[in-house]
């Protein structure tokens, strides 16, 4: 029934030529989310605004949960489109739109119009009045409240008039695009796409990078990952998944350092490999899904221990959340239930029964030394042979 949506987004710094790029950045993902919903969209930008204009048939709750994916977006209003053909006239398109969208019964109501045209002949409060006694006459049991009315009724008078009242809640944050790319460790768990969809809310676009161990985790423990991947691109956009052959690594160190030392050895690892493709890709920050004292690898000096090896920022946007709360998110952007899905993990294979939970970060060195021989030759050849998979 619309055809038209009129897109809000937060305006809150930026100004001058940042607003520019936020806008096309907006109008961008915009076009990229509706690229897969059934219809003829136009998306376009007019004295301010973004509108999406519909040709024919199209799905409308399929076009709004994909627009709820796009970051920038605050509000996603459905609105009709009339041509300017006088008062009398726009007071039959109100009462239109009005009886098309409600039920009128007894609402309360308030006529709020915007003169973005200045040379429109009547004033905005004389426009609100005059709408407003046409909508009384029309809906017998309306009445009007203007401090806390029902139904708050936006007529936008620009080149065309538009009119709507429903302003269904976008994501927030920023379009992805406006703000550089970072690498996401992406793991099976729960924690690393919810990592990887905070960061993409501010607007940063994403790679990723997947430790595997074959034979030790499974084809299917892959393709998991692959899946979430999907999952994080339908906010982020399209992702290149860098799937590292990580046994050899794995086995080496299993075979030279403490095994109560091999997680933190093995995670300082995948920093820095993570930390190659970051440079390759012009990455500019690592992002993970630890968060304080969740496992042994993530106290606090586990996590200065892994850090220790990044040139790079080591974005953790989690890192103060409690499990529940991540749970959440995960629901609520539609990770969980895969992330759930019972495939081993390369970390979990290869752990120790008691893992260094303070590791001394000197004495991890000297256990490193131990790999001396090996460690550099096995790291290129796991660069060499990764394999990229591009996720849209
Ligand atoms: P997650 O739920 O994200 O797997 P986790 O609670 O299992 O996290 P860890 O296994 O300690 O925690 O991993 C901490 C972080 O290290 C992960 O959030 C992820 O960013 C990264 N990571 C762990 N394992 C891998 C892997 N196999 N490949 C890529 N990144 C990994
Ligand atoms: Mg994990």
């Amino acid at each position: 029934m619309f055809k038209t949506f009129l897109i809000k987004y937060g305006e809150i710094g930026i100004k001058g030529k940042n607003r520019h790029l936020f806008e096309a950045a907006l109008v961008n993902q915009i076009r990229q989310a509706l690229d897969s919903v059934e219809g003829e969209f136009q998306v376009y930008r007019e004295q301010g605004r973004i509108y999406i204009d519909v040709e024919g048939f199209y799905d409308f709750e399929e076009t709004v949960e994909a627009l709820q994916r796009v970051f920038g977006i605050v509000g996603i209003c459905p609105v009709m489109k009339v041509e300017d053909r006088g008062l009398e006239e726009l007071g039959n398109d109100v009462i239109e739109y009005l009886s098309n969208t409600y039920d009128m019964k007894n609402q309360t109501f308030k006529i709020d119009t915007r003169r973005a045209r200045k040379s429109y002949p009547v004033e905005s409060m004389e426009v609100n009045r005059c709408l407003g006694g046409r909508v009384l006459d029309a809906f017998p049991g309306v009445s009007v409240d203007v401090h806390n009315p029902e139904l708050m009724i936006h007529v936008e008078i620009r080149e065309k008039i538009y009119i709507y009242s429903k302003i269904i809640p976008g994501p927030g944050g920023m379009p992805v695009g406006t703000n550089g790319k970072a690498m996401l460790l992406l793991s099976g768990g729960i924690d690393s796409p919810v990592a990887g969809y905070m960061i993409a809310k501010r607007g940063v676009a994403l790679d990723a990078t997947y430790f595997h161990a074959p034979p030790y985790t499974s084809e299917r423990a892959k393709q998991k990952v692959v899946d979430l991947a999907k999952l994080v691109a339908r906010y982020s956009g399209p992702i290149n998944l860098h799937v590292v052959n990580f046994t050899d690594i794995q086995l080496y160190i299993y075979d030279k350092c403490p095994h109560d030392e091999l997680t933190i050895i093995m995670r300082r690892y995948m920093m820095k490999i993570a930390e190659h493709f970051a440079g390759e890709t012009r990455s500019l920050a690592l992002v993970t899904g630890e968060s304080i004292g969740q496992v042994a690898s993530q106290t606090m000096q586990s996590l200065a221990a892994t850090n220790e090896v990044c040139e790079i920022p080591v974005f953790r946007p989690l890192i103060g959340f409690d499990k529940q709360d991540i749970v959440d998110i995960a629901e609520k952007i539609g990770t969980y239930e895969t992330s759930i899905l019972p495939f081993e993990d390369c970390c979990t294979i290869f752990v120790a029964k008691h893992p260094v939970t303070k590791p001394n970060l000197n004495a991890i060195k000297r256990s490193e030394k131990k790999l001396e021989e090996r460690i550099d030759e096995l790291v290129r050849t796991a660069i060499e042979t990764t394999e990229v998979i591009r996720v849209e």
